[in-house]
């Protein structure tokens, strides 16, 4: 009889210790299973990448100072009629139209998603300097369609602009747009006031039915200020509708992420992917694509269309303004692909796919 206290004394020490070892193995789960992009002050490339330092950027302007470069004169894109009448009323097509830079509209299954929306006169932190627009937005942002959806790619000028994110937000209905952005750039839009944000990490998924909106990795890096580079995450985006997959993929440079991409998620109906901003070479080759890799992406995604979008709306580097179009051409030229399997828009042009 004065054995059995002992014997519940025991098991409940068994039980203990049975519990704290279930702790550690999954704490020490939990720390095995961070994921390799993840680092103790943000985020990093899990690709051979060189990260440029200030002597790379100090070197690449030093160099311009004696070549020719890009002048906002030298361009002659024009802007293409839009109908926001027709975007407005469409709940049934699939469409999609290139506002300029990286700023795509996309319709699909009743919903409106617009990527990296950039309606300011600059891509910059400041109002009176930087990179400049050389063709006002395909459709100015009082005209777009309610907006369900925002994806932002990573946190540079070119793809986040503040004076945008805060128009979208503060227009008629504007609250019940909700915006996806990389790990670590919540606190960025709440501190704007913004509360509908969802921030993923690469491979998260969100389901706003009927569509499901998927975080995916690229190879790129994020800074706004003068310090905290990496500290937010960038990502390209996957949206899966009941019958249509898009791919837009960032800001990037060619690496093997693609293929990845193309494997789980592909194959894809349709693909915004960057054909510019990529000279000098030795400088861009790591963060932006050419045209020729924009193809491979296209190639490795499995895209049965593409669309070539991040040129021909601000100077950011040193390739001939209309270059980036023509060396696309020929490129799909010598693949043997179909010329409308990747195509380049106008300003302003809406494309119904379906
Ligand atoms: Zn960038």
């Amino acid at each position: 009889m004065a054995q059995k206290p002992l014997r519940i004394q025991r098991l409940r020490l068994e039980v203990v210790l049975f519990s704290c070892m279930v702790l550690l193995s999954c704490a020490a789960q939990g720390q095995g299973v961070t994921p390799p992009h993840h680092t103790d002050t943000g985020f990093k490339n899990v690709h051979p990448y060189k990260e440029n330092g200030l002597l790379d950027f100090l070197k690449w302007r030093w160099e311009r100072l004696w070549k020719k470069t890009p002048q906002p004169e030298d361009h002659c894109f024009s802007l293409t009629a839009n109908d926001p009448d027709f975007l407005r009323r469409n709940s049934t097509h699939t469409t999609v139209t290139w506002i300029g830079h990286a700023t795509v509209l996309l319709q699909v299954a009743g919903k409106n998603i617009l990527t990296d929306p950039v309606f300011s006169k600059r891509a910059s932190p400041v109002k009176w300097a930087g990179p400049a627009r050389l063709v006002p937005p395909g459709l100015p942002l009082e005209d777009l369609p309610r907006i369900d959806a925002v994806v932002i790619s990573h946190d540079h000028y070119d793809a986040l602009d503040e004076g945008s994110i805060v128009r979208l937000h503060d227009r008629p209905g504007g609250d019940e747009t909700r915006f996806f952005v990389p790990l670590g750039l919540k606190k960025w839009f709440q501190d704007r006031g913004v509360s509908r944000v969802t921030e993923l990490d690469w491979w998260d998924q969100y389901e706003m039915p009927p569509l499901d909106i998927i975080a995916v990795p690229v190879q790129h890096w994020s800074k706004r200020g003068l310090w905290g580079r990496n500290e937010h995450l960038w990502a390209g985006w996957v949206v899966l509708g009941p019958d249509f997959r898009f791919f837009f993929s960032g800001d990037s440079g060619y690496c093997p992420h693609f293929k990845e991409i193309g494997k789980r998620l592909g194959p894809f109906d349709l693909a915004a992917i960057p054909i510019g901003a990529y000279a000098p070479r030795w400088f861009m080759k790591d963060h932006h694509v050419t045209p020729e890799e924009a193809l491979q992406i296209h190639l490795d995604i499995g895209a049965k269309k593409s669309i070539g979008i991040h040129w021909g709306t601000f100077i950011l580097t040193d390739e001939p303004l209309d270059e980036p179009p023509q060396r696309l051409r020929k490129a799909v030229e010598d693949q043997g692909l179909p010329p409308d399997s990747f195509v380049v828009l106008q300003h302003g042009e809406t494309v119904i796919l379906r």
